[in-house]
């Protein structure tokens, strides 16, 4: 009896933690990509590039051409579909979702813009080890599948701890978060154009510090990422 109970219990967990419905809308959706066709299709897409130096300092992010080595490609306007699915993927146990947002990640880049290489923004290692998983990194494996490019791990380290970047304002959030990363291994990246990956851009501020590292160690970077929060 109590076995009994214990397994309609467990299944009715799992029915909550791996919803078959669109959270978006109700209707019937994949697991594997939690949003049905209809809501992943409303979520407004940005085919212009940002500019994580411009963003972070309150000026116009888009149509910059002073920062060449700060154009930052979002894929989505954060809105509340988005946020389903970028919620999922760093807090609901689903790590899995990001295998099928390559195709999404690879289309908000243009053509002239494929890589060499492909790179992650690191996780703050106190986070990794919370989550289990690095977001970002699954998000660049994706990108990097798709686009057929190399992907390179962990090319990129944090070499300081950084407080949470959600509860700053734009200026603490780049004081925070200036020359907390550092390339492993300049040579393998110096000359090649690299594409660091991460799940939202905000300010800019985190995209901006990992794009100053790899310009400073030679390499004609970019970022992608799957969703700007205006
Ligand atoms: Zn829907
Ligand atoms: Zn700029």
């Amino acid at each position: 009896m109590m076995r009994r109970v214990a397994l309609r219990l467990a299944r009715d967990l799992d029915a909550f933690a791996f919803p078959q419905v669109c959270p978006g809308c109700g209707a019937p959706a994949e697991p594997a990509r939690l949003l049905c066709a209809a809501c992943r299709a409303a979520i407004p897409r940005l085919p212009v590039a940002l500019c994580a130096r411009c963003l972070g300092r309150g000026r116009e992010p888009v149509g910059c051409v002073s920062h060449p080595s700060h154009v930052v490609w979002a894929a989505w306007v954060y809105d509340e579909r988005a946020a389903c699915v970028v919620h999922a993927l760093k807090y609901g146990g689903r790590p899995a979702l990001a295998s099928a947002l390559g195709e999404v990640l690879a289309a908000a880049l243009p053509a002239a813009a494929r890589p060499d290489l492909v790179l992650e923004v690191p996780l703050h290692p106190t986070r990794r080890r919370e989550r289990g998983y690095n977001q970002a990194a699954m998000l660049a494996d994706a990108a990097a599948e798709r686009l057929g490019v190399p992907r390179l791990s962990a090319a990129l380290i944090r070499v300081r701890g950084t407080a949470p970047q959600a509860r700053l304002d734009p200026l603490s959030r780049r004081a925070n978060v200036a020359g907390a990363f550092r390339v492993r291994q300049p040579a393998a990246l110096r000359g090649r154009s690299v594409l660091i990956v991460d799940d939202v851009v905000t300010t800019g501020a985190t995209l901006e510090a990992c794009l100053d590292a790899l310009a400073v160690a030679g390499a004609r970077p970019a970022g992608l990422a799957l969703a700007w929060a205006q």
